[in-house]
């Protein structure tokens, strides 16, 4: 089976036109349709996707079902993909000899949704869960227990011999004949999207999801709802806490205390107060109206995990304090700023620029000439970056996201507030 990204002019009409139908379905779906990178794959005999969000096609076994069977087709792939299918496959353990049975039970937790969303096309020939006698509205490892006893063991396949015949490796099956083993380019077929590229794409959907939800409740199928939330898991640190204690903190040196022993005891302690017990203080001073910059650390060594927490803070962030638009400022920085956004969601900022090497020092630098100047700029990184010998002219609130935030917390800067997120 050979198989080309590379696709005739009809075939790339026929796509748009699946998608544009697949947008009226579900609006927003848009940026991971948009994610897809479309293979042509004569011989499969129907669509897959692989976790680098390639969509396999075979055009002449699909296009004859019309338009309307396509477009909800893309979105039940691309539902794979938010989903995450392939990685809660591995951490169930699905083996080679499961993988049929996953298939069907990742299917049962998408269909049912699409059905909801207005996918007539796939109620009608859908696997659903009302077809095996189970509820509606749940996980795939719900439907992969409950199946167990209910249907056949297929033969085991011997692991990704090719004999799928799934939705394909980004559903958690086994990988189809015609997918490219990762997501580098191999033979005719290009390279697929890296793991930032495709967290970025469930992040905006789910943002997308969430704001559909929050515009019309009800209008989105509440398993779609459910799966947003997760992405968009709620922040660790409690924003308008750590603030309100730092602002406390600049306060208490503007008043002009003298009292020298207090503020450096203060720049000593090593993070501020957050265990249970300490009181949330709301004051007047955060008001009337907070501006903050952002240091979004984009440097290589940020991996997808360490780039999806600080992007579950920066909604944190927005959220909790109340903040977006001109008053939350997201500067992308590695060695220079790669990007400087104003907050419009997560959506605003899913794409993460730079990715090269790191320096801090650059971010706060260059938020600090920012006009009207930010009230506080908070840095997100994982902590592998030089830092300022200077304390910054403005106050600075250094936020460590990663599997070593703990570890490297003490060599942030003594002039910071210093905050862990795991
Ligand atoms: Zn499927």
């Amino acid at each position: 089976m050979s198989a080309t990204s590379e696709l005739t002019t009809e075939q790339s009409e026929q796509l748009a036109a699946w998608r544009a139908l697949a947008l009226v379905i579900m609006p927003y779906m848009s940026a991971m349709l948009f994610s897809l990178r479309p293979v042509q794959a004569p011989g499969l005999g129907t669509f897959a996707v692989d976790k680098h969000h390639r969509l396999y096609v075979d055009f002449g076994a699909v296009a004859p079902e019309g338009a309307r069977f396509c477009a909800e087709a893309l979105l039940h792939e691309c539902c794979h993909l938010f989903g995450d299918h392939a990685a809660r496959a591995e951490a169930f353990g699905v083996g080679p000899g499961e993988y049929q049975q996953w298939n069907v039970a990742s299917d049962l937790s998408i269909n049912d949704d699409l059905r909801d969303a207005g996918c007539s096309e796939l109620a009608k020939i859908g696997l659903l869960p009302e077809k095996f006698g189970l509820p509606d509205d749940e996980t795939a490892e719900f439907y992969m227990r409950a199946l167990a006893d209910r249907m056949p063991k297929p033969p085991n396949r011997g692991g990704g011999n090719g004999q799928g015949g799934g939705c394909g490796s980004g559903s958690g099956a086994a990988p189809e004949p015609c997918e490219a083993p990762g997501a580098e380019a191999s033979g005719q077929v290009g390279a697929g999207a890296s793991a930032a590229e495709a967290e970025n794409a469930r992040i905006a959907t789910a943002a997308h999801i969430r704001q559909a939800h929050g515009k019309q409740p009800g209008k989105v199928p509440g398993g779609l709802v459910e799966m947003a939330g997760a992405v968009l898991a709620p922040p660790k640190v409690p924003w308008r806490q750590v603030l309100a204690g730092y602002m406390r903190r600049c306060a208490a040196v503007v008043a002009g205390s003298t009292d020298t022993t207090y503020t450096r005891r203060r720049r000593r302690q090593p993070s501020l107060p957050l265990g249970p017990g300490s009181k949330v203080v709301m004051p007047g001073m955060v008001t009337p109206k907070l501006s903050i910059a952002v240091v979004r650390d984009t440097s290589g060594s940020m991996g997808q995990d360490e780039l999806a927490a600080v992007m579950t803070e920066i909604e944190g962030i927005a959220s909790q304090l109340g903040v977006s638009g001109d008053d939350l400022v997201v500067l992308d920085v590695d060695t220079e700023v790669a990007a400087k956004r104003k907050y419009h969601g997560a959506a605003s900022i899913a794409e993460a620029h730079g990715r090269g090497g790191t320096d801090m020092g650059t971010g706060i630098a260059a938020a600090a000439q920012l006009r009207p100047r930010p009230m506080a700029v908070i840095v997100l990184s994982d902590g592998y970056t030089p830092w300022p010998a200077e304390k910054p002219a403005v106050p600075v609130i250094v936020c460590l996201v990663g599997e070593d935030a703990e570890r490297v917390a003490h060599e942030a800067p003594e002039w910071a507030a210093k905050v862990v997120a795991t």
